[in-house]
């Protein structure tokens, strides 16, 4: 299932020809669900292997479905980067056991601090690429990544996933925005997620994210994604010790001394805090 249109959807089929679907109201079809159909409706829908989902204030919506690996998409320039979000992608795949890629797109114009800080996810076991959909710097090497599986592909809007997806895709011309109105309302952007088939898996394009709230998260998981907290919450006093207000923690003394970085707890702290309210 490529993409859901309401009351059809977009099925690839076996043959690799790809068609619309009737799609009864019942069945929530997602981009990268399997099912089988009766040559006129999609009628079922096989369990989901991992998803990504989001939620925001008003909704929770499954931005993608079977997929093998979630690709974080900021930009080096405008709009800034933000490591907030980055964490935040971190945790939720961190829960799920999906492995994340943050690809870092704009370096034509973004500064050398900034893909420092980005490269920093490698330490904590996430994949950086940095590149540039405008001169197609290390694109090369973000397609090799991609190369299989199914990979789902998110980011506020204005950091250049479309761009990034017309050079990867060359055929398909998904609409490219203008940076200026990224947080404008009268953009015409994508609103469905949509997968294509790509060398032997798919990508998924899924709409810019003004929030990345959590689906499926508990505060207890949250610091599985900061491995480097691990060594000293050993030495914490409780055994279920959150590192957040409990005494003896050996977490919060390790950010406080600046073993573990300031930035790095103050964002565990945010999160945990998101989750609680
Ligand atoms: P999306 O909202 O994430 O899909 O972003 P778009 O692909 O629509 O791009 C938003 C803006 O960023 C457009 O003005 C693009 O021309 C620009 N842009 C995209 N990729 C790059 C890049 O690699 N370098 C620079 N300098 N600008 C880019
Ligand atoms: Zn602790």
């Amino acid at each position: 299932m490529l993409a859901n249109y309401g009351i059809q959807c977009l099925a690839r089929f076996d043959d690799g020809a790809e068609r619309r679907l009737a799609l009864p109201r019942k069945l929530h079809a997602v981009a990268g669900d399997w099912g089988e159909t009766d040559g006129k409706r999609l009628v079922t829908i096989e369990p989901r292997e991992h998803i990504l989902a989001r939620a925001d204030a008003d909704s929770t919506q499954i931005l993608g479905a079977n997929v093998d690996r979630v690709v974080l998409v900021q930009s080096a320039s405008n709009p800034p980067y933000r490591a907030g979000l980055s964490d935040r992608y971190q945790v939720f795949c961190a829960v799920m056991d999906i492995p994340l890629i943050l690809v870092i797109n704009k370096i034509d114009e973004g500064d050398e601090a900034v893909l420092a800080k980005a490269r920093r996810y490698e330490e904590w076991g996430v994949e950086v690429v940095c590149v540039s959909a405008h001169s197609t710097e290390n694109i090369a090497v973000l397609a090799e990544r991609l190369r299989e599986g199914t990979s789902v592909l998110s980011g506020h809007s204005g950091v250049g996933k479309s761009s990034l997806l017309n050079t990867l895709l060359p055929g398909v011309e998904i609409e490219v925005g203008d940076v200026s109105d990224y947080h404008g309302k009268g953009r015409h952007t994508t609103t469905t997620a949509r997968a294509y088939a790509y060398r032997d898996g798919y990508l998924i394009d899924t709409p810019g994210i003004r929030q990345f709230g959590f689906v499926g998260v508990d505060p207890s998981d949250v610091a599985r994604a900061f491995p480097e907290f691990a060594e000293y919450a050993d030495q914490c006093k409780f055994r279920n010790c959150m590192h957040t207000h409990e005494p003896q923690c050996a977490v919060r003394d390790a950010a406080e001394s600046g073993k573990i970085r300031k930035s790095r707890y103050r964002s565990y702290l945010r999160i945990i805090e998101s989750l609680e309210y």
